[in-house]
Parts: C-alpha cells; structure tokens; sequence
C-alpha cells in the first residue's frame, strides 16, 4: 500500500506528544557567536529585499556597491529576499548576484558570515528564469498523489540550488477553508489531513536527506497560523478562531511538517483572536517551540514586525512592535526595506529591555540553518550543480502532475472524451492565456507578465492545435476574465461551424492581496458569454482554469461537461488537451468543497446543522440537506469503478490496538484508470458537536479493465481523536462509522 504508510506516520505523529529533547550544541556555532558583536549578531536577524542594494531597472541586475557595503558591511545583514525586485532572473543573474554579495562579507567583515538568501519557489523556481513551474498546491492536493508533491519539490529544490538560493518559503500550509480567500490557490485544500500528508511530502521533497547536499533547499512553513480563515476573506483580514478550532483543523498540517524535519516557519501578517501573530507569544513559543519542539528559525512575513506599530495597533511606538516580536520568539524580521529593525533592536538591547541572552537564541539558530544548509562550505552557486537545471524529464513530471490534478466535474452523455475528428471553437478568457494556466508566483509576483515565461510555453489553444492541427482548431476570446467584451459576436458566429464547443472560463493569475474579490460569482460577463454559445445549440464542454472554485450555478446546468483545471502550470496546457480527447483518463479529486452559492460557503465536514444553510424559498424553516456543486473528494473518470466488500477486523476498537479496514476496488470499465480510495469517519455523539465526517487516510491505485485490487487501511484510536473543549486531544468512547466510497460500517471504540 503505497500511499496508506505515509498518510498513516501523519495521523500518528499529528497525535503523539512532541518529546522537548535538547539539540546539541554545535561547537563551530558558539564559538562563532562568541566572536559575534551585538552589531553582528542584530545583522543576522535582520532580512533585507533585494532592491534596496540594486541599481533601479538594471538588466541584467547590478549590484550598487555603496548600497551593498551599507547592507552586509556595516549592518552586518544576513539575510536577503527577492520580492520587491518584481522579477526572475537568470543562473546568469543570480551567479554574479551572490558572488558579489558573498565575496563582499568575506573580504571586508569580521566573521566572514555567508548570506542566507530567503526565495519564494513556490510552485517550482518561481524567481528563476526558464524554471520548472508545477501546478499550484490546490492542484496538487487534486493528484491525491503525495509522491508527485515530493518528486516536484525536489525538482523545485534541485532549480532552486542551481541558482546559488538554499531557502524557499514554502510549502503553504494554511488549511483552506475560506474558499474566497484570495491565497486559496496555494493552500493543499480544506482538509487538515490531505494538507498533512502534502505538506510533509513538500518538506521531504525540498530538505531531501541531507540540506548540505547540492540539491537540497530548507522549507518554510507558512503561514503560521490562522491566516487562511479571515471572517471576511480579504487577505491580510482578522481571523476568529476558538483555540480548540485552531488545534483541529489549522495547526495539524504545521505539526506533522515539523516532526517532518522542516527548518523554518513564516508567521502570518494577520491576528488571530485580537492578536497579531507576530506578537503572540502563546502561539510561536509555547505551542510552535514548546508542543511541537520546533527548533528552527522564525521568520516574519513581509513589513510585519513594524505593522504591530503601524496597522495592529498593540505596540504604540515602532520600538514596541520590535520588542514584542522579539519577546514573542521571532528570529528574523523580514524588514525588509530599511534599518529600522536593526536600529531599534539595538537600542532595546542596550536599554535592557531585550537581553543579550534572548539575541542569542535567535543567532544561533539562524547560524546553525546556515550551517545546514552548507553555506560555511561554499556559499557560491555550487559547482555540483551544473547541468540539474531544466532537465527535460522535469517537464514530464509537470505534466503528470498536471495530468493527474485534472479532476472531471461533469460528464453528461460521456460527451468527453472527444475524438479527434470533431470540429470543435475554442473559446473564452483562458483558452489564449498562459498567466491563468500558471496563476501566482511565475516568474513574477502576480503572474501576469506573459514576456517573461518560457520560450514555448503553450496556451490551451496551442495545445489543441497540436492535437488537430492547425488550421482545424478556430479560436476565440469571447470576453476577458472581467467579462468584458472582447469579440463575443465573432465567437458565437464561429460557432455555427463546430461540432463542439470548448469553452475555457475562469480566473487570471492574482497573488495576496490583489486577489481579493467582493463576488464569489464567475464574474457575469463570462457567463453572460457561456449563455450565448448554449443558446447556438452547439453541446459545450467548459474548461475552469482558476485557483479558486468559482461560484458557477446558473451556467452548470447549460454545460454538457465540466473540467476542473484549476492553475495547472506548465504541463497544463498539454494536460487538459490530453484530457479532453482520452490520451489521459483524469483521476483528479476537489481537496475542496465547491460551492453552490456565493453566500453558503461549506466544508465537506460541516455539522448536522450547517445543512439548514440550504435555504429553499424565502421564510423556509425547514433542514434541507446542504447541497454544494460538487462535493469534496468529487471527481470522475473515464472508466468506471466499483468498491466492495468492507470489513472490519473487529467490531470493536480497544485501547491501543487498531481495526483493518478492508474494501475490494475494481474497474468495471473498458480503460484503465486510477482511482482514489478515501476513508472517513463518522463520531456518532461527541462532547462537542461532531462533523458529520472526517477524512483520515487516503490512496490512489492504477486498475486495468476488470482487475481488482483490495486496500487495507488500518484505523487507531488517534485517527479518532478530536480536540475537546478543554483543548486537548482525545478519543471518546462510544459508536463510530467508516465510509468508504459510497459503503459504511458501525465500530465502537473502548478504552
Ligand atoms: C507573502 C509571503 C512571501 C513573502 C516574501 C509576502 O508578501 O505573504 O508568502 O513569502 O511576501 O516574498
């Protein structure tokens, strides 16, 4: 059982008390910090953008010495970070980059302390020229194939190195379960579990066996904690979360990736419960170090140490916001625009009011990541990495990635897959479009720069052409992805002449806060769009190319099949084409609850009650059960698939001895396929209000036409635990269900 280990060593290790077993001291680390100035050590705390030591719109990039001197010279800065910069570079770029940085420290400071340079690689090398770029996270936790997350990130690492950069934020481990929220694209998805197993599959992935090795880069989770469930959606927005919410649904993806070995975590902009994260001492010292015994370093997010002054409002003077990041147990403030952070933590030191000891703490593990990393060694763009850049089998994981996230919503009339002899319009806002296909972090900040991707990075059109040739396959926008009319008339027009229309609908590339939204709908014009081609006649296949599940009520019905693309990166424009016409049989799942309704926003672990939020006529006081577009888990398939014979090892789980699950898999269909097998439970009466179900292991399998294959699942008690209203995480005794595709089984549990 392929994937049942992994997801299981998540759930135990999301349960098992973190034993506060003391590091080693590394003697190579104290006898450096001994050495260390104040100056020096304040330096190694602070992190700087870029561009504040670049000559302005140099290409390619210059370093200003002066600036550079003042940075890494007499601040002693240890840190940088490309974001302000606003695009990629070349191996080129970033080789003469760090070299001038590097050679600087070693020729004019005291300790000759290499720089740790800090990258947002989040879904490949995103600030690295002709990278790889996979799909986004959403879309990876659709593959329900964690080895591709772990394969990606080590590619995505591997491209990273090979740029000289040994430190990405990422894996995003926000659980998402606020489907407007603008950084939703990045998140694995609503459930903690799926989010667990991907994030410690991203870890792996990215740190390998050996950070030193030429290939490795050290991840950063982010963003700790309670950033992906503002009440409002808008990014950056308070978040109300009770503590025993945040322990079961937000902190157990950050827990097992800590126990995962992951070397840092990046703290979220926002607050939770009236407290700006940043300053909260309970969460980043007593939960993240004290619970989980994470030992790494902590970073701030973006301008966000300042912000307790500027925005939050706890800290009445920019010293104060310093001192309370400090003493809440940051590391390392990602400034990352001037020497304020550097000034004011000195002076708070030399007022007494910030210990010499506490600087300490924060230098030595930053010392130590460095060290890790292999930076003592050789902090240059490592000569070992030549020629693991851009590799044409990277390609090919992207595209199986892409392949495999590819979740089929609606198939009416097995209308897909289409054979290649059909005269089809391709149509809509992203059937031209490679920024919607990628979406944020590509090779800029937003994603949308459309210069700058690769030589030959297809669009969904060209895709199609590949396929049909090129003069069979008529292409028109319609409208843009704000449903503004772009050539709507010449569309519908076009129409007349296909057998079947494609229709690519959806969202542009946004990131943060500019993806806020104040409508949850598919924005109207689009839709106005769709209507205007069903009403041709003409049977229309929609492709969904976005990061979030766009409300799209009132044209489902229209359409005879629906695709799920979500931001499918590089391999996306192949990997939909290959879809569309069966060179693929897609086996994607939604790690998402797709909503109906811009105003009932659900989860597929809703309680008995949250189905009363399905209103059928105003005044209806009746519970209907909630009804979302497409539940979570949803997802179809060429073939067909039929599960059967769940068994139970026993009728009663007791103490610590577990129960097998057992169901026979087969595909009744005449192609092959892969299909995901899901295990969830079901608390029948809890203290708290119980979710109707929980997922708790998951695993996908390749079935040829007729075979059979059996999947054990093996259940603990831990995989039944819930956290109570005292916070802690405990298995009630009392009657359980296991649901496993569509089948269902009673168990109790006994102490
Ligand atoms: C984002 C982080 C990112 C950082 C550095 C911030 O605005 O919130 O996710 O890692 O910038 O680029």
């Amino acid at each position: 059982m392929k994937f049942l280990l992994p997801a299981l060593l998540v759930a135990t290790l999301a349960t098992t008390a973190v034993s506060a077993e003391k590091t080693k001291p590394n003697p190579m680390v104290e006898k450096l910090l001994k050495k260390m100035s104040l100056d020096e050590k304040i330096g190694q705390m602070t992190q700087l953008d870029l561009m504040t030591v670049t000559v302005k719109n140099s290409s390619p990039i210059q370093l200003d010495e002066a600036k550079l001197r003042e940075a890494v010279v007499k601040h002693g800065v240890g840190s940088f970070i490309n974001n302000g910069l606003g695009r990629a570079l070349s191996i080129a770029e970033w080789t003469y980059v760090l070299k001038t940085i590097q050679d600087m420290i070693r020729a004019e400071t005291p300790n000759q302390i290499p720089l740790l340079y800090g990258i947002d690689s989040i879904h490949g090398a995103t600030f690295v020229l002709d990278a790889t770029l996979f799909p986004q996270q959403i879309a990876m936790a659709a593959t329900r194939n964690p080895e591709l997350m772990r394969r990606s990130a080590e590619i995505s690492a591997a491209e990273t190195r090979s740029a000289g950069l040994r430190w990405t934020f990422a894996p995003v481990l926000d659980v998402g379960r606020h489907p407007v929220w603008a950084r939703f694209p990045e998140t694995f998805g609503e459930d903690p579990h799926l989010a667990s197993v991907f994030g410690v599959a991203a870890v792996r992935g990215f740190e390998g066996n050996d950070l030193g090795a030429p290939t490795s880069v050290a991840a950063c989770l982010k963003h700790y904690i309670g950033y992906s469930f503002p009440v409002t959606g808008k990014d950056r927005s308070p978040a109300l979360i009770p503590d025993e919410h945040l322990r079961e649904y937000f902190l157990p993806p950050f827990r097992a990736a800590v126990q995962a070995g992951a070397k840092t975590v990046m703290v979220n902009s926002g607050e939770v419960n009236g407290v700006p994260v940043h300053g909260s001492k309970y969460l980043l010292t007593e939960v993240l170090r004290g619970e989980f015994g994470f030992k790494g370093v902590i970073v701030s997010d973006w301008e966000d140490v300042i912000r307790l002054h500027t925005w939050h409002k706890t800290a009445d003077s920019p010293a104060e916001a310093v001192r309370q990041a400090v003493d809440a147990g940051l590391d390392m403030s990602m400034v990352p625009l001037d020497y304020s952070f550097f000034k004011l933590l000195k002076q708070l030191v030399q007022e007494g009011k910030v210990s010499e000891k506490r600087i300490n703490e924060s230098v030595r593990r930053i010392l130590q990541l460095k060290a890790d990393v292999g930076l003592f060694k050789n902090p240059y763009v490592e000569p070992e990495t030549a020629g693991q850049f851009g590799k044409s089998e990277y390609k090919q994981v992207a595209l199986a990635a892409a392949e495999e996230a590819i979740t089929l919503l609606k198939n009416d009339g097995a209308i897909l897959p289409l054979a290649k002899s059909v005269k089809i319009l391709v149509a809509g806002p992203a059937a031209q479009s490679i920024s919607a296909l990628h979406g944020c972090w590509s090779f800029t900040w937003q994603g949308l720069d459309e210069k700058v991707y690769p030589k030959g990075s297809l669009t969904i059109a060209d895709a199609m052409k590949q396929k049909l040739g090129d003069g069979n396959v008529p292409v028109h926008q319609g409208v843009d992805f704000t449903g503004k009319d772009v050539d709507a008339d010449a569309a519908v027009a076009a129409a007349a002449s296909a057998d079947t229309i494609i229709l690519c609908l959806g969202e542009d590339a946004y990131a943060e806060t500019p993806g806020d939204i104040n409508d949850f709908n598919l924005p109207a014009g689009q839709q106005e769009f769709a209507k205007r081609l069903y009403a041709t006649g003409k049977p229309v296949v929609i492709v969904l190319v976005e990061g979030r599940g766009r409300v799209i009520s009132e044209i489902e019905p229209g359409a005879q099949g629906i695709v799920m693309a979500y931001w499918p990166g590089a391999g996306g424009a192949q990997a939909i084409a290959n879809v569309l016409f069966g060179d693929t049989n897609p086996s994607g799942k939604l790690p998402f609850t797709y909503a109906r309704h811009a105003n009932n926003l659900l989860t597929y672990d809703r309680k008995y009650t949250s189905a009363a939020a399905e209103i059928s006529a105003p005044g209806d006081t009746k519970i209907n059960p909630a009804k979302p577009q497409w539940e979570f888990g949803h997802g179809l398939s060429y073939t067909t698939f039929a599960v059967k014979n769940l068994k139970l090892s026993a009728p009663i789980l007791k103490g610590k001895k577990n129960i097998t699950v057992t169901v026979d898999v087969t595909n009744t269909g005449k192609r092959a396929g892969k299909e995901v097998v899901e295990l969830y439970t079901s608390d029948l009466y809890a203290s708290l209000t119980p979710p109707g179900k929980r997922l708790r292991a998951f695993t996908k399998l390749e079935l040829q036409p007729g075979e059979t294959k059996p999947v054990n699942f093996e259940l603990s008690a831990a995989d039944l635990a819930f956290v109570n209203g005292a916070s802690k995480r405990v298995t009630e005794p009392g009657e359980f269900e296991v649901l496993v595709s569509g089948l269902q089984a009673k168990f109790r549990y006994e102490k």
